[in-house]
């Protein structure tokens, strides 16, 4: 406990993040607004805010997508909302439940936001992955997830396409995995044209692939596509005006993944060998590639070889 405060009077002083602006709402179309995370994967120095998250406003008050990756951003994010708007925040709506996107929810589930995410984010919440995963945050991002960051499940379970009005606006929610992840969810505003897709499009660095099904991702990538949204908002990077074209990069890393660590796995090939072997330098200059680049062609190997073609 007074490690922990010493840590954050630490943080206090040193961190130039901290002195940075509060999170700032980016209007996408008239009544939706987006967060942009910054480039690179979680880290004390960002801050952990790595991930994008999205508002709507409403005649009868707000809807949220993603909750950003830490507690404290959360609250942050509440409070970028309330630059905009002091209408009561009805709703978050979870994209998929790796810690950058969700360990932000206490501080709406304090407010009293009802939470929908799909069913299959309730088996990894009870699974020894998440509890791994958050004490690797509480180590990594140490003060900004602490001790009595708790993971936060949905009050609302989502397996099938809900449609639903709200002050005005007409929204659609919809599973488009398992892709991503097994519980990945969409989220269209109709009216708006603005599609939120989550992990399935990472904007201009290397998707983290990890335990995805990559094979399922490229066909979710060819349905979304076929939304023809007027923006579309990933969990990452910039919004797109254009998936087909923005989309192609994420989807056609995945392919290239497939191609070459297939032929590997279906030729026994030693997987070092095959990794340093394959040409990377389509992808190599993209941010995230050293980081998750080597992992995601070992899983992809993996799966392959154990018999998904
Ligand atoms: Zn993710």
């Amino acid at each position: 406990m007074r490690l922990a405060f010493i840590r954050l009077v630490l943080a206090l002083i040193c961190s130039p993040a901290l002195i940075a602006a509060a999170l700032e709402p980016i209007r996408i179309s008239p009544n939706v607004y987006y967060i942009r995370g910054e480039s690179g994967v979680p880290s004390a120095a960002n801050r952990g805010h790595t991930s994008n998250a999205g508002f709507v406003v409403t005649g009868d008050g707000v809807v949220v997508f993603d909750a950003l990756g830490t507690p404290v951003l959360g609250q942050e994010f509440i409070a970028a909302i309330r630059k905009v708007t002091p209408l009561p925040i009805r709703r978050v709506i979870v994209s998929h439940y790796h810690a950058d996107h969700v360990y932000g929810l206490p501080a709406f589930k304090a407010l009293g936001a009802e939470i929908w995410a799909h069913p299959a984010a309730d088996l990894y919440l009870k699974s020894d992955a998440a509890q791994q995963r958050l004490a690797e945050r509480r180590t990594t991002l140490a003060p900004w997830v602490g001790p009595d960051m708790r993971l936060v499940g949905a009050d609302r379970w989502v397996d099938r396409e809900v449609t639903f009005r709200q002050g005005g606006v007409t929204f659609r929610v919809f599973p488009v995995g398992p892709a991503h992840t097994p519980e990945d969810l969409a989220m269209i505003v109709e009216e708006e044209g603005v599609l939120f897709v989550g992990d399935l499009m990472f904007g201009g660095r290397l998707p983290f692939v990890g335990e995805a099904d990559s094979k399922a991702w490229i066909s979710a990538i060819d349905r979304i596509v076929k939304f023809n949204p007027k923006v579309m908002v990933g969990g990452h990077g910039d919004v797109s005006r254009d998936a087909a074209t923005d989309l192609r990069l994420t989807r056609e890393y995945l392919v290239y993944l497939r191609e070459k660590m297939g032929a590997a796995a279906d030729a026994l090939e030693d997987f070092d060998e095959a990794y340093s072997k394959t040409d990377w330098s389509r992808f190599s200059h993209l941010p995230a590639f050293h980081e998750a680049n080597r992992r995601n062609a070992y899983n992809t190997y993996i799966r392959i070889q154990g018999g998904d073609k």
